[in-house]
């Protein structure tokens, strides 16, 4: 009887898992504004960079138009590293984590000032710009350099769990998943390779109902035969977030205008605009103690209602004072006056944003209170 020869990546799996995957991806890779169309050559460095940075910890439809809004003010690497970083800071206003920004922009003034706009073309050069980790490191050297690199994000460890069915959960199993995602990671058309594992990710091996029947990879997926694919990558039990609590003085000063003030460059939201405050801590803030750390001493009414937001590592919850003053000129510590009509030419994190839209919808229903007492 004749024998099927049957060929096998390390690790057991069928070898042709690349050929099959990439024959997918040219049928039905995403279009998205970063990318050339599958089997078209490299995308520009600059904009495989731009994206990745944008692209960590944010959805594709998030960034699409961020993405287009900064090729348009700042089309080359020398573009952006010659803004000023405050305008850069604004740009990115609402994609959140902001230090990506910072460093977005020291990357590009290292690339446009050191390396003449040219981006290192392998991992290990890549490595030692600004904000670029072994992720976004590899996602450029593969896609833009078409260099074979192990591309693992949070699409590509899904897959990887799945296909070889690791019961170990993240984060213990990183280092084995991305060690199984380079078993199947092809020479061959590194960047098509790199971007169809993370379109499988996204759009067929969804993280709650992975759509096994139109998988290119089901005949090869152990998770799917052992039937626990849906249940994989397992997790550990995240820690309960803590909640750290503030009070924003909402101060008018002259004109109406807000005072505003920029956080510090170190630490969270660095070197971004801000309501002023007190510290953020998880301990309630008594009236005297926050009266305390405000920018002024004026005569503060407690806006209704609490702004919430939830960052990476806590919840937050922030009480609005408002307040008024005459003071039109203030020490640089301060802050400054900005026209209510000025705040979206402000870096202004969506934290503050938030708080901003309750002081103006909370100060505006106590003027009209204030009127109708009047007229009453
Ligand atoms: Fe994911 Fe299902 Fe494909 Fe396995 S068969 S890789 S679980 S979509």
């Amino acid at each position: 009887m004749a024998s099927v020869a049957s060929s096998h990546a390390p690790g057991g799996l069928s070898a042709d898992i690349p050929v099959k995957l990439l024959a997918w991806y040219d049928r039905h890779a995403r279009r998205l504004p970063w990318r050339v169309p599958p089997g078209e050559g490299f995308q520009d460095p600059y904009r495989v960079w731009l994206s990745e940075i944008m692209l960590q910890q944010t959805t594709v439809v998030t960034v699409g138009p961020y993405y287009a809004d900064f090729l348009e003010r700042w089309p080359s690497v020398h573009d952006l590293a010659r803004a000023p970083l405050d305008a850069v800071l604004t740009a990115w206003a609402g994609l959140g984590y902001y230090a990506r920004a910072r460093n977005l922009h020291r990357c590009a003034r290292v690339v446009s000032g050191e390396l003449a706009g040219v981006f290192p073309d392998n991992e290990a050069d890549l490595l030692k710009l600004p904000g670029i980790g072994a992720y976004t490191a590899a996602a450029i050297a593969a896609i833009a350099f078409g260099r074979r690199a192990v591309v693992v994000d949070g699409n590509v460890e899904r897959v990887a769990a799945r296909l070889f069915a690791v019961e170990a959960p993240l984060p213990t199993a990183k280092a084995e998943l991305k060690r199984l995602a380079g078993q199947l990671t092809s020479d061959r058309r590194a960047g098509d390779f790199a971007q169809a594992m993370m379109d499988l990710g996204a759009t067929v091996c969804l993280p709650r109902q992975p759509k096994c029947l139109l998988c290119p990879l089901e005949a090869d997926c152990r998770g799917q035969a052992a039937g626990i694919a849906a249940e994989l990558p397992r997790k550990l039990p995240k820690a309960a977030k803590p909640t750290r609590r503030a009070v924003a003085f909402w101060l008018t000063g002259p004109n109406g205008a807000l005072l505003l003030r920029r956080r510090p460059e170190k630490g969270l939201l660095g070197g971004m605009m801000e309501v002023p405050s007190t510290g953020w801590r998880e301990t309630p803030w008594p009236e005297r103690e926050a009266a305390e750390a405000a920018p002024f001493e004026t005569d503060w009414q407690v806006l209704p209602g609490l702004v919430r937001h939830t960052f990476t590592h806590f919840h937050f919850e922030v009480t609005v004072w408002a307040g008024r003053s005459k003071k039109r000129h203030l020490p640089e510590a301060t802050g400054r006056w900005v026209a209510l009509d000025g705040l979206d030419g402000e870096a202004l994190p969506t934290v503050m944003r938030k708080i901003i839209d309750h002081g103006l919808k909370q100060t505006a229903i106590l003027i009209e209170a204030e009127k109708m007492a009047g007229d009453g």
